[in-house]
């Protein structure tokens, strides 16, 4: 598939996964929807895309947990913007790293309201108009803690089990339709992910990634332009990728 002109929305594109995976479709020349809350870090981003081939940006201030924000900014699109040809349904974080018993109430709200409720709110608002125009492509930032659940990561670990079935029960809905799902699941990616996790603590942040050799969100986004440039008829289910030094969520080599 060609994206040249193709109109790429990306949720969660002023960081990590999300900026890098809107750089990989700018150099294919895609039309970028860009959304994030941080509208500073969204505008580095578009200007970084244009300069590396976009065909255009638009960005939007999005909150993802607001159903009725999301909903609108779909809805008040302009028309030029309106025919969404791939979907990447990123926007997502960790809070806190706790034993469920002891656990912050208002870190996990934010999980699942973000990585739950949001992935649900965007897709509800965009798969729509991808089934009346007959083509499209869903891609759903998963995890490999969707699949194994690791200690101290309940919550977060239960918020991507969850994507993980949204994502397959989506792609048996759309069935009948063009229409695309794929779910990408990394393991550890070296992001603002662990900051965004430990609020903010750096230190504590860095020692996630000690002494590996983390995927980047370059790795990542290579992964999804790879999957939605498959042939028409090829739909990519699931893609689980790890750097050499994770064989999954529970075993990680760290070089001394
Ligand atoms: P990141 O660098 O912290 O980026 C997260 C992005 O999500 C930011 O652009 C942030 O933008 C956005 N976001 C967070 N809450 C939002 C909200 N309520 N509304 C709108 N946007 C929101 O982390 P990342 O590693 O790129 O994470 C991206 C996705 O990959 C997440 O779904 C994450 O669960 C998944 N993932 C990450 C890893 C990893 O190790 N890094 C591994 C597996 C899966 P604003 O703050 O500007 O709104």
């Amino acid at each position: 598939m060609k994206l040249n002109g193709k109109i790429v929305f990306i949720t969660g594109a002023s960081a990590g996964i999300g900026a890098a995976t809107a750089m990989a479709f700018a150099a294919e020349g895609a039309r970028l929807l860009l959304s994030a809350r941080r509208a500073g870090k969204l505008a580095e981003v578009a200007s970084k895309a244009l300069a590396r081939g976009a065909e255009a940006v638009h960005s939007i201030d999005l909150d993802v947990r607001s159903r009725h924000a999301v909903q609108r900014a779909i809805d008040e699109l302009p028309p030029e913007w309106a025919e969404i040809e791939v979907l990447v349904n990123n926007a997502g974080l960790s809070r806190g790293m706790e034993k469920l018993y002891t656990g912050r109430i208002e870190d996990w709200e934010e999980m699942i309201d973000t990585n739950i409720k949001g992935m649900l709110y965007v897709a509800r608002a965009v798969v729509p108009g991808m089934v009346v125009r007959r083509r499209g492509h869903v891609v759903n930032l998963g995890s490999m803690a969707g699949e194994i659940v690791y200690p101290n990561g309940a919550v977060y670990c239960g918020t991507k089990a969850a994507a993980r079935a949204i994502n397959d029960g989506l792609r048996e809905d759309l069935l009948g339709t063009p229409v695309r799902v794929t779910s990408v699941d990394p393991g550890l990616v070296e992001t603002d992910f662990s900051l965004v996790r430990f609020h903010g603590d750096a230190g504590r942040a860095a020692k996630v990634y000690k002494g590996i050799t983390p995927l980047t969100g370059d790795d990542v986004a290579d992964v999804i332009l790879w999957a939605v440039t498959r042939p028409a008829h090829v739909n990519i289910a699931r893609v689980s990728l790890t750097s050499v030094h994770q064989a999954n969520t529970l075993l990680i080599h760290r070089d001394q």
